[in-house]
């Protein structure tokens, strides 16, 4: 199965020309790399998202590259300032969401209830959820927390629908934004991946779930992640900002 690597460009660029560059070199590498062995998935600002998806509909990349979203609104319908549906993004040509990322969790204060609400938006409109869990420290309950964590983020959900999503183990400690972040280590990432898998498969039944892991990964360690059977791929933050960084990251998969 091919590995994917979600790009999530948060709040980033500040410009569409610096958006087109991205995409460019990106572009420029699948001219050039003989097979794809990656699903790469490209998760940009909501203010992209309509113009990368007429890129993709209207250039080659669109053989290569598939629309995320970073976020969608906690229903399809109603008044909700700001927000945005998740018919708007299928219509727009998305097919992946990040729900509950970190940076929603802890920095805008979206709670497992929100992001439970949110991943059933993101199922009703057939999205493919990115959902992210992840301890906030490493301390002797982290895998406790990650369970519940868990527990509490899949609630009400069945086997089937938790099937469909990627689950993308994120520590905060790992991720780049934060202070002193420092990437786990692969063996580390192993742990949680086994909490997380025997979990899911304790409680819905599912023994294959794709996991991916996230965390200040670059381009030198990225093959350490990609190599582990264990993992479906990487989620990329800061480093899918810097175009050549991030062709050597499709590079080592
Ligand atoms: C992220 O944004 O989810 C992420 C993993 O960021 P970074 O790669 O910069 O640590």
């Amino acid at each position: 199965m091919k590995k994917y690597i979600i790009a999530n460009w948060k709040m980033n660029p500040d410009s569409w020309a610096e958006a087109e560059q991205i995409l460019d070199s990106i572009s420029e590498y699948f001219r050039t790399a003989s097979d794809q062995e990656q699903s790469l998935v490209v998760c940009p600002p909501f203010v992209f998202v309509e113009e990368v998806s007429k890129l993709l509909q209207t250039s080659s990349l669109g053989q290569h590259v598939e629309l995320g979203a970073q976020d969608i609104a906690l229903t399809d319908q109603g008044s909700l300032t700001g927000e945005i549906s998740g018919t708007m993004l299928t219509k727009l040509g998305t097919r992946y969401v990040i729900i509950g990322h970190s940076e929603r969790r802890w920095k805008l204060g979206e709670g497992n209830e929100v992001v439970n609400q949110k991943l059933k938006a993101a199922l009703q409109s057939e999205l493919v959820p990115i959902v992210c869990v992840g301890e906030r420290e490493r301390d002797e309950n982290y895998k406790e927390f990650l369970k519940q964590q868990i527990e509490a983020t899949f609630a009400d959900l069945s086997a089937d629908d938790v099937a469909k999503c990627l689950v993308a183990y994120e520590p905060v400690w790992a991720i780049s934004s934060n202070p002193n972040a420092q990437p786990d280590t692969p063996e580390s990432t192993l742990e949680s991946v086994a909490v997380i898998k025997d979990f899911l498969n304790t409680k819905h039944k599912i023994q294959d779930t794709r996991i991916l892991y996230g965390g200040s990964v670059k381009a030198q360690n990225a093959k350490d992640f990609l190599s582990l059977d264990e993992l479906s791929g990487v989620l990329v933050g800061g480093a899918s900002l810097r175009k050549e960084e991030f062709v050597q990251i499709l590079k080592q998969v």
